[in-house]
């Protein structure tokens, strides 16, 4: 996927965003790659998407490209699909007067890259590179990257005062790159948490679902000088258990594993979590995650990881019981050997099962009521431990017998 270009490995997708500049270019407008992908690039990070700011209006980008979508307007925002590939392309923009903390609602477009650069909010995140690949970089990111320090364009106070997400930002990013805050952007964040109240708990929960993802000691410790933790609502329980859920950075894949492994080691019921989801805007398919996951967990203390159990929870679930179980220090048998009782169960969900209601309900001639659940839950049970075959004639005997 990599090229190299100029003497420097490069990422396909910058290489490919080079022919967007250069559309733009031709068509008479300024353009940039900005923000995170040039971050990055000079960091020599995989490159998760590409952000491109431009001094075309959205309508004149809208028209260049033959396929756009406008995701975005009302901030200047327009993705750009070029090759299969999303680009967002969001005009020069200065973030006007901001509001009682909340983000401005009508934002200005801009004449240059210069100034678009000074609304952002760290030196590493206000950088821009044009399509020969030159950086332009006003307030020295590429300094921070080297002394690997989050320092905010401008006044620290000021810039969390206008958008105190930043907050949580700065906190997000020590977490992902593994960088310190700089001591006056640290002494701000620490001014400046209370305004963290003001903020939606939408925007939080990004920022903060990505500390969680990346956050080690290191991230930890920050977090911990900077005392934005209390800031976060309903958040205090989980907190004071941070430092056990921070050993597990890297055994997690998904966000409903963190939230329920932070859960149990918070000792939250059910109830307590369920109201924290719901606080936190989460989804429903999230918190059902979370909520089925942390009784596999209690489930495998109290009875072990039995073919039922397995049966129940699936291997994904089973394995995230598992992993809970050794860091909590409970005795688990070997995974491989839990996986091979997987393999080997003669049915692995209910649709595997040789028969289903209707083949009960026929046998039967009785009218349809909660019972035909009651047979299939026994008849899976039974298969499932190997009193029957898993077949249509054997189930039928089976079923002939113990009606
Ligand atoms: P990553 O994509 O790796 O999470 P990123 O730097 O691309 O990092 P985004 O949240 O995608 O982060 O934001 C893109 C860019 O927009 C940032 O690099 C920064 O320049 C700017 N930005 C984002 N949020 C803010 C904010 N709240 N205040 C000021 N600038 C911001
Ligand atoms: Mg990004």
């Amino acid at each position: 996927m990599n090229k190299r270009y100029g003497g420097i490995r490069m990422d396909s997708l910058l290489i490919k965003g080079k022919t967007v500049l250069e559309i733009l270019a031709s068509a008479g407008h300024d353009a940039y790659f900005v923000g995170g992908c040039v971050r990055d690039r000079i960091l020599a990070l995989p490159i998760q998407d590409v952000d491109i700011a431009t001094s075309a209006r959205p309508e004149e980008v809208m028209q260049i490209f033959p396929k756009t979508v406008p995701t975005g307007l009302q901030h200047g925002t327009v993705l750009v699909i070029v090759d299969h590939t999303p680009y967002e392309v969001t005009t020069f923009r200065a973030e006007g007067e901001y509001d009682d903390y909340r983000r401005p609602s009508e934002v200005t477009f801009i004449q240059t890259i210069e100034a678009d650069l000074s609304r952002r909010d760290f030196t590493m995140n206000a950088m821009a590179m044009d399509q020969h690949f030159r950086l332009i970089d006003p307030f020295d990111g590429k300094g921070a990257l080297r002394e690997k320090v989050i320092r905010t364009v401008g006044e620290p106070v000021d810039r969390f005062r206008e958008d105190p997400l930043r907050i949580i930002r700065a906190l997000r990013f020590s977490a992902q790159l593994h960088f310190t805050l700089d001591d006056d952007t640290l002494q701000a964040v620490q001014a400046s948490k209370a305004w963290i109240a003001h903020l939606s708990i939408e925007r939080i929960a990004v920022e903060w679902s990505k500390w969680l993802t990346f956050a080690d000691h290191h991230a930890l410790d920050i977090l911990q000088r900077s005392g934005v933790a209390d800031e976060l609502p309903l958040f205090a329980p989980m907190a004071r258990v941070l430092p056990s859920f921070v050993q597990t950075k890297g055994v997690w894949t998904r966000m409903e594993e963190r939230w329920a492994f932070l859960a149990i080691l918070a000792k939250m019921d059910k109830e307590a979590i369920q109201s924290f989801l719901r606080r936190w805007k989460q989804s429903r398919a999230l918190q059902n995650g979370v909520l089925s996951r942390i009784d596999a967990y209690h489930d495998a203390v109290k009875a072990g990881f039995t073919i039922g159990f397995l049966y129940q929870n699936d291997l994904t679930i089973s394995q995230f019981a598992w992993e809970v179980c050794r860091h909590l220090q409970h005795a688990v048998p070997a995974w491989r050997d839990i996986e091979a009782l997987y393999e080997n169960m003669p049915i692995h969900h209910r649709k595997e099962l040789a028969i289903s209601g209707k083949d009960v309900l026929a046998w039967s001639r009785r009218p349809a009521g909660p019972w035909v659940e009651n047979v299939l839950r026994r008849a899976e049970e039974a298969v499932l431990h190997g009193t029957v075959e898993n077949s249509y004639i054997a189930l039928q005997e089976w079923y002939d017998e113990h009606d």
